[in-house]
């Protein structure tokens, strides 16, 4: 994976649709992972979504995560206050982890999923053809190792 070039050193950085909020990490993503679930769908408006799993601590948010959002009880997500981009979601039984929806990061071309998450609520007619492993519900095991 490669670093990014700007002056902050960030191995990470990022920005939602309109600028407004910007994202820079000090490490690597835990893991990257697809979630299909029907909750990111309407997250994300897109038919899958993709989140990069970040140590809360290595994460800056400028000027702050966005607008909280607590549709379900025990998940967080925050979108720009001023574009509605989705920027993070927070899970009770992830603690510790912020994921971070992938396509507001810059280095997104760099950082690959490596799992598919929900994969029994993937829309019918979407094929994405790779040897992932691909977890009919939560892959909340592996994302808990995975922080380890
Ligand atoms: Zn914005
Ligand atoms: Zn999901």
């Amino acid at each position: 994976m490669t670093k990014s070039n700007d002056d902050t050193g960030a191995a990470v950085t990022g920005r939602c649709y309109c600028g407004a909020t910007t994202i820079s990490a000090t490490h690597m993503p835990r893991t990257i992972a697809y979630c299909h679930c029907t909750d990111c769908r309407r997250v994300t408006g897109a038919p899958v979504a993709a989140f990069a799993a970040f140590d809360e601590a290595t994460v800056t948010f400028s000027p702050d995560e966005g607008r909280k959002v607590v549709a379900n009880a025990g998940v967080m997500r925050t979108f720009c206050a001023s574009c509605g981009s989705p920027l993070t979601g927070r899970y009770d039984y992830l603690p510790g982890q912020v994921y971070v929806a992938l396509g507001v990061l810059d280095q997104a071309g760099d950082l690959a999923p490596q799992l598919h998450a929900h994969e029994s609520q993937r829309l019918v007619w979407l094929h994405i053809d790779d040897e992932l492993e691909r977890f009919a519900t939560t892959s909340r095991s592996r994302l808990l190792d995975a922080a380890k």
